[in-house]
């Protein structure tokens, strides 16, 4: 599963770390985060966001 970058802050979205603090498991790919998503740094959404 690929990485993703924030194009804002530069925080990087690990599918295999996922974003526990926001409820996103492990294993979550970036594909299958959910809508309301957004990047738990700077709080933008899904599509500022770009495969690493
Ligand atoms: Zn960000």
């Amino acid at each position: 599963m690929d990485k993703y970058v924030c194009d804002v802050c530069g925080y990087v979205y690990d599918p295999e770390v996922g974003d526990p603090d926001n409820g996103i498991e492990p294993g979550t790919a970036f594909a299958d985060l959910p809508e309301e998503w957004v990047c738990p740094l700077c709080g933008v959404g899904k599509d500022n966001f770009s495969a690493e």
